[in-house]
């Protein structure tokens, strides 16, 4: 799937809107939570409680949204160190361990280049691979517990690119989702922020990879992410 250059455009210039006016955004929000969570004991006097989770929920997304934007309106040109994939993924294993172990969910890792560097700026692609595993995760979570969640990783390459796959047996997608799946603001979370997958898109691209994507609604998703190996 091909992410268009208006995509792209529209994405990069509301970054920079955004990392402009975020900071002006962030500090009455700041006061804000502050203040609901002061009123928070009377709302529970009068049994309206769920009043102040709703509007801490929804200042909480606010606020990542402006931080997915901030980190998606850094300098196009990535800041590039020959880096170890196999370690960059049993990082993001190890940080995403305890909310898979939550959610019942089995995380496997079979890495056929152990010893491939390839040369990238380690946290815009640990983002990546950190998008894909929540991803995954949410996926898995909302499949009827008949069946336990899995998520495996895969690590291979063909001596010009790595090849890092991440395959669930999560709910899947449909056409309509397959279709909108790499544009900005595309959710169907009802707290997502529909930028993971967009930002993404555009990290890889200016590594000079891919991402592939194969799914089947109701069996699961897989996703492929190409990097050009490290000289
Ligand atoms: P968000 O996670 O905030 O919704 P993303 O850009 O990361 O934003 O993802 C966009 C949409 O793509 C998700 O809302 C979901 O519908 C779909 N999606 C992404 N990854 C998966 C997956 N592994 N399995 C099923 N659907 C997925």
């Amino acid at each position: 799937i091909e992410q268009s250059a208006l995509q792209n455009d529209k994405l990069a210039m509301l970054g920079k809107i955004a990392a402009a006016i975020a900071h002006e955004i962030r500090n009455p929000l700041t006061s804000i939570r502050g203040f609901i969570q002061l009123l928070r004991p009377y709302l529970l006097e009068v049994g309206k409680e769920e009043y102040a989770r709703i509007i801490l929920t929804e200042i909480d997304r606010a606020n990542d949204i402006i931080y997915e934007f901030l980190n998606s309106s850094k300098p196009s040109a990535p800041l590039k160190k020959a880096t170890s994939v196999d370690g960059l993924i049993r990082e993001v294993i190890m940080l995403t361990e305890s909310e898979a172990l939550l959610r019942n969910c089995e995380i496997t890792f079979e890495s056929l280049e152990p010893d491939a560097f390839i040369a990238v700026d380690v946290k815009q692609v640990k983002q990546v691979m950190l998008n894909m595993v929540k991803n995954a995760l949410d996926a898995v979570e909302e499949v009827r517990s008949d069946r336990r969640g899995s998520i495996h990783i895969s690590l291979s390459s063909d001596g010009q690119y790595v090849e890092f796959k991440i395959k669930d047996n999560g709910k899947g997608m449909d056409k309509a989702v397959m279709n909108r799946l790499f544009d900005p603001f595309f959710t169907t979370k009802q707290a997502g922020t529909g930028l993971g997958l967009s930002v993404s898109y555009r990290i890889i691209r200016n590594h000079g990879g891919t991402i592939r994507v194969d799914s089947r609604e109701g069996c699961g998703t897989e996703f492929i992410i190409y990097l050009p190996l490290a000289e």
